[in-house]
């Protein structure tokens, strides 16, 4: 399934505060957890009041993003570090890794939570240039502490490559920058002499016609938009034979004349 941009709502916990430590991070990983807390309610917002609270800050702990099944909320900005990897103050999950909490709250849609994380992976991969490319760049938790997190995602028969995937999945369908300006004019089209309704435009040097109209004009035919069109020729007549059964018309005419006379 291919997920659709998810909403992210940026919730920092306050500079200053003791899990915010706001140590310089250039990021190489991220980090995916699963929040072990299935209370109804435990969702991404109820984890960004949690981050801000005093118990948070006295843990100390915090992590990048938490993601449900609606929404993400971040808590920390990506050039930061958090304290959510228990490899100690200077472990590299600490202090080189984006952290990523999933929603197991069982008022939630814990497969949609996760294809959620799997779209956010796929953006931050693009967004974080310092990041290790993809798939070098993912962790559980557990690569850093030995922690059985995202336990979820764990538990399941692959799992983790299927999250990869996902991930996959969506950097494929990750639309390429929009590079098209504006169009420099409008251009009328004229067939066979004659002005149609049709028009073009002319961009970059060229002019562009509508495929489903020029293909149309020879009697062919186009299907499908977005990702790919398919166009379907016209039969080409076999203008060889047709010039043969002239010729045997035009002989049987001959014969036929020569008869009457
Ligand atoms: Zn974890």
């Amino acid at each position: 399934m291919i997920s659709v941009s998810v909403k992210i709502i940026q919730d920092y916990i306050p500079k200053g505060r003791k899990n915010r430590p706001g140590y310089a991070m250039a990021a190489l990983y991220i980090t995916i957890h699963q929040t072990g807390n299935t209370s109804k309610g435990a969702d991404a917002k109820a984890h960004a009041a949690y981050l801000k609270g005093s118990t948070a800050a006295a843990a100390p702990v915090s992590w990048h993003f938490t993601v449900d099944d609606k929404v993400i909320y971040q808590h920390l900005p990506v050039t930061e570090n958090g304290w959510h990897a228990g490899d100690g103050t200077n472990g590299p999950g600490n202090r080189t890794s984006i952290g990523i909490e999933i929603c197991i709250n069982k008022d939630g849609n814990l497969s949609k939570a996760e294809a959620n994380a799997a779209w956010l992976v796929a953006k931050l991969t693009g967004d974080v240039k310092t990041l290790k490319a993809f798939p070098g760049c993912m962790k559980q938790h557990y690569n850093w502490s030995g922690k059985n997190c995202p336990a979820q995602i764990r538990g399941r028969k692959n799992g983790w490559s299927n999250f990869l995937k996902a991930v996959e999945s969506n950097l494929k369908t990750k639309k390429p920058a929009a590079t098209l300006g504006s169009v420099d004019r409008i251009i009328g089209v004229e067939v066979d002499g004659k002005k149609v309704a049709e028009s073009g435009v002319f961009y970059d040097g060229a002019t562009y016609v509508k495929a489903s109209y020029i293909v149309g004009l020879i009697g062919g035919n186009v299907t499908g938009h977005g990702d790919h069109i398919k166009i379907a020729l016209p039969k080409i007549k076999d203008t060889k034979k047709l010039e043969s059964e002239l010729t045997s018309l035009k002989l049987k005419i001959k014969n036929a004349q020569a008869a009457l006379l």
